[in-house]
């Protein structure tokens, strides 16, 4: 019985596993997290800060009040 686990695919960027967005991550993300390749390539200045985009992480932990 062959039962191993399936390749954890990691993010170039930070190193740890991903796990959301699999089939994204390849071919959309260039191996990296959402949030990292957001980081990489559209966030400018702070990280701690929001950016323009809409879809910024930031925005969305803001509105749901945890910063
Ligand atoms: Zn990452
Ligand atoms: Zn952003």
């Amino acid at each position: 019985m062959t039962n191993e686990p399936e390749q954890e695919p990691v993010c170039v960027r930070c190193g740890r596993p991903v796990v959301i967005n699999r089939q994204l991550y390849a071919e959309v993300f260039e191996k990296m997290h959402w949030l990292c390749f957001h980081l990489e390539y559209e966030h400018p200045g702070d990280p701690d800060a929001p950016c323009g985009d809409p879809s910024c992480y930031l925005k969305t932990a803001q509105k749901k009040g945890s910063l």
